[in-house]
């Protein structure tokens, strides 16, 4: 369960310790950090939406910020140097998120801290068995075997980062009988058996909708059980693979809280894909009714040409305008 959005939620959340996670930051606080966003905005000569003709949307300046340069920042060496020993994949590279040199290297623009360096680390190996049209992760139908030592080499790399919050994600395993879900729940309780105060979350695939599995994962010790409904009902099946159901990531969700009412349920939602508001009404409304505790919104980015076109440009006031729904 990979999102191309800007703002991963990871990167929005690594630094929260537990009594923080409840309260987390508002909206607001988010966009502040990029400067000021209604200038911006009004800056912005160029359309938001895409019309018929049209070819592509030029990045609106809320979105441009000055790049930090993976290659020239030791700790993202370091790190590359690491996982790449470990043999471990990062969803930061494999979707190829343009925070990588942000966010590896420790810290926000003019900010250079090692220790809040953040990589989320992607379990089951770098090929997934799904292809969702927003994703640009590899697909393939029989992807290699799991690695066996994975948990442990997971657990050894995030201990030595000395942070306090970690997400872990995945790719989907359709090829293994549980769909992964033993192998996700060994990492969890490795991890936790190594540093207990470490707060996990996990960015989990649906399981095909195996309740069991889904289970397994809700009492593994994972803090955080973050499963993506990825966009509203009626843009699903143009933007995730046809074995993503909406209303089969909803039951997850569900399942995960009624397992483990201590868990906090999350997902996220990518706007800009031709969604309507009163569609991102309806998807909050059957959020709460599945007791979705945080939903985060993302900017889509398309990754590739090959990929889905972004539609429409979010201006950050529409997200704070619309954010009491
Ligand atoms: S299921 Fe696979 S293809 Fe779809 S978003 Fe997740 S990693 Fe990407």
């Amino acid at each position: 369960m990979i999102s191309n959005r800007l703002s991963s939620p990871s990167t929005l959340i690594r630094c929260y310790s537990s009594t923080r996670i409840k309260e987390g930051p508002g909206l607001e606080d988010f966009l502040a950090a990029g400067g000021n966003a209604s200038d911006a905005v009004k800056r912005h000569e160029d359309k938001l939406k895409l019309e018929k003709g049209d070819k592509r949307l030029r990045l609106p300046p809320w979105l441009k910020k000055e790049q930090v340069f993976a290659s020239e920042n030791d700790n993202v060496k370091r790190l590359k140097k690491q996982l790449g020993k470990l043999k471990l994949s990062t969803v930061c590279q494999e979707a190829r998120c343009p925070n990588l040199g942000e966010c590896w290297g420790g810290g926000g623009e003019g900010v250079r801290d090692e220790s809040i360096a953040t990589a989320t680390i992607m379990l089951m190996g770098d090929t997934c068995t799904r292809g969702c049209r927003f994703c640009s992760v590899k697909t393939s139908r029989a992807p290699p075997p799991l690695d066996p030592l994975e948990p442990e080499k997971t657990a050894e790399a995030i201990a030595s980062w000395g942070v306090g919050y970690v997400v872990l994600t995945s790719v989907d395993r359709d090829d293994l009988p549980d769909g992964g879900a033993a192998h996700l729940a060994r990492c969890v309780h490795q991890l936790k058996e190594k540093k207990p105060e470490l707060l996990v979350e996990c960015l989990l695939p649906d399981f095909a909708g195996n309740l069991e599995n889904v289970q397994l994962l809700a009492r593994s010790g994972l803090d955080v059980y973050a499963h993506n409904v990825e966009t509203v009902e009626g843009l699903t099946k143009w933007v995730r693979d046809p074995r993503a159901k909406y209303r089969q990531s909803l039951a997850v969700l569900k399942h995960a809280k009624s397992s483990n009412p201590r868990l906090l349920t999350k997902t996220s939602i990518m706007l800009g894909l031709g969604e309507t508001d009163e569609e991102i009404r309806q998807t909050l409304r059957d959020l709460r009714e599945h007791e979705v505790d945080v939903v985060t919104f993302g900017q889509y980015m398309q990754p590739t040409k090959r990929h889905l076109l972004v539609r429409e440009w979010v201006t950050p006031e529409k997200l704070v305008g619309d954010s009491n729904y």
